[in-house]
C-alpha cells in the first residue's frame, strides 16, 4: 500500500495552495459580508484548469481524477471555504450531462465550464422535498416536440448566475414505483417563464450564490431530456455519490484550516504569563483536531481513489461525507474557543469558517441521510 501522492498530485496541491494564499485573503471577508460571488476567482481558477477539471480534454477539461480534484479543493478551502468552493461549484450539475447526455448536449453545454465561460446548476430540492428526492412535485409534460415544465426549486446553488442547469421533474406520475417517475432536463436560465430569486442572509458560505427558482410554463425542446426518461432519480443519486467526495474535501480543508489558525493563535497568545500552547488542556485540543483531520483525510483519499479506479464504495463515500463534515464543525468550534473573544468577531477568519462548516453537514445529503445510506448497505 502506497500513501504517497504522485508528483502530479503534489504539484496540484502546491499550485492550489499558492493560488489560494495569494488571491483569497484580500477579498474573502468582503465577499462573505456582501454575499458577492467572486467573479475574479472564478476566471483565474478557470485559467489554472480547476473548473471542470475532470472533464475529458475534448470538452476542454484536464482529465483529472476525483482524488486530484479533492486535493485541490482541500487546499483551496483550507484558506477560505466560500471562495475555495468556486472552481468546483461553477459546473454543479453538469456531470449529469457528462455521464448521460448525448454527444450534441455535451458539445453544446460542457466546454464553457472549464473555459470559465458558463456556469451551471443542479435543481433537485424543492420547498416540500429535500432529502426525499423522489417526493418532488415539479412536472414536465410533453407537448408536441417540447417539454413544458412547471414548478419550484429551492436552495439552488448558482441559481441567479448560471447560464443553464439540470432540472429534475416528474414525467411519469402514474408509474407505480415513485423512483421511476422522474427525468432530468437541461434548462437554460434565459428561457421564458424561468425566474431565479437570490436567497439572502445565509449563515455561511455567503460568497456562493443560492436561489429559489420558479418555472411557469418553461418550454424546452424534446432533445433537452438528458438520458432516459424515468431514470432521473438514479442519475441524481449517482451524481451525489461522486460529488459528496468534493464536499468531503471541502470539509477536510475547513478542518485543516481551523487547526492551522488554532496552532498559530495558541503560539502567539499569552495568558497567565505563558503562551496558550504551553497548557496541556490546549495541547489536547490541538491533538484531537489533528487526529480528526488525519482520519477524515485518509477516508477521503480512499473513497476518491475508489471512484477513480472503478471500485466506488457507496458506504465509504457516505461515511466520509458525514465524518469529514462533523470534523470540520468540531474543529471550527474548538479553534474558535482557543481564540477566545477574538474568535467571535469577524476580523478573525475562524468566525467565517465556523459559519461555513455547518452547511457541510446539510447540503448534498444531510449527515442523517448519509448514515441511512451506510445502514442500508450494512443491513442489505
Ligand atoms: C446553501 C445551500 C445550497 C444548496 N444547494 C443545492 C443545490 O444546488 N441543488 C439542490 O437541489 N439542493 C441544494 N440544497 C438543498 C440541500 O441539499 C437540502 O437542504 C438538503 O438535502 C436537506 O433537505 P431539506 O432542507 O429539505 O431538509 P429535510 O429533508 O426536510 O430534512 C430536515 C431534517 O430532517 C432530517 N431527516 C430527513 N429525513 C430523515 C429520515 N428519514 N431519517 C432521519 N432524519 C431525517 C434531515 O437530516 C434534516 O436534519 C442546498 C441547500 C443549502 C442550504
Amino acid at each position: 500500500m502506497d500513501f504517497e501522492l504522485t508528483d502530479i498530485q503534489k504539484s496540484l496541491k502546491k499550485v492550489a495552495r499558492d493560488f489560494a494564499l495569494k488571491e483569497f485573503p484580500p477579498i474573502a471577508r468582503e465577499c462573505d459580508i456582501k454575499e458577492e460571488f467572486p467573479e475574479q476567482i472564478w476566471k483565474k481558477s478557470s485559467e489554472l484548469g480547476f473548473a471542470g477539471a475532470h472533464f475529458p480534454e475534448e470538452y476542454n477539461g484536464a482529465n483529472l481524477g476525483f482524488l486530484d480534484e479533492a486535493i485541490i479543493m482541500e487546499e483551496l478551502c483550507r484558506v477560505d471555504p466560500g471562495l475555495g468552493l468556486t472552481p468546483f461549484v461553477v459546473g454543479f450539475g453538469s456531470d449529469v450531462v457528462l455521464y448521460h447526455g448525448t454527444e450534441e448536449q455535451k458539445r453544446k453545454y460542457l466546454p464553457g465550464i472549464p473555459k470559465g465561460g458558463s456556469i451551471s446548476f443542479l435543481g433537485s430540492t424543492e420547498p416540500g422535498a429535500g432529502s426525499d428526492v423522489a417526493g418532488i412535485k415539479t412536472k414536465a409534460v410533453k407537448d408536441g416536440g417540447e417539454w413544458v415544465i412547471n414548478g419550484q426549486k429551492m436552495f439552488i446553488t448558482n441559481g441567479t448566475i448560471a447560464d443553464w442547469g439540470i432540472i429534475l421533474a416528474v414525467t411519469d406520475p402514474d408509474e407505480p414505483k415513485r423512483h421511476r417517475r422522474l427525468s432530468t432536463f437541461i434548462v437554460e436560465t434565459k428561457a421564458e417563464g424561468f425566474e431565479a430569486t437570490k436567497i439572502e442572509g445565509k449563515m455561511g458560505l455567503r460568497a456562493s450564490d443560492t436561489a429559489e427558482i420558479a418555472m411557469d410554463d418553461v418550454r424546452v425542446p424534446e432533445e433537452n431530456l438528458v438520458g432516459e426518461r424515468g431514470r432521473g432519480f438514479y442519475y441524481i443519486m449517482e451524481f451525489f455519490d461522486m460529488t459528496r467526495i468534493i464536499v468531503a474535501a471541502q470539509a477536510v480543508g475547513v478542518a485543516q484550516g481551523a487547526l492551522d489558525m488554532a496552532v498559530k493563535y495558541a503560539k502567539d497568545r499569552e495568558t497567565f504569563g505563558q503562551p496558550l500552547a504551553s497548557y496541556q488542556g490546549i495541547q489536547f485540543e490541538l491533538a484531537e483536531m489533528q487526529t480528526r483531520v488525519e482520519a477524515a483525510r485518509n477516508m477521503l483519499y480512499k473513497a476518491a481513489w475508489g471512484v477513480d479506479n472503478g471500485k466506488q464504495n457507496i458506504m465509504a463515500v457516505a461515511a466520509v461525507k458525514w465524518f469529514a463534515a462533523e470534523a470540520a464543525v468540531k474543529n471550527c468550534d474548538r479553534s474558535l474557543q482557543i481564540h477566545g473573544g477574538y474568535g467571535y468577531i469577524n476580523d478573525m477568519d475562524i468566525e467565517r469558517f465556523y459559519r461555513a462548516a455547518k452547511l457541510l453537514e446539510i447540503y448534498e445529503g444531510t449527515k442523517e441521510i448519509e448514515k441511512l445510506i451506510i445502514a442500508r448497505e450494512l443491513l442489505k
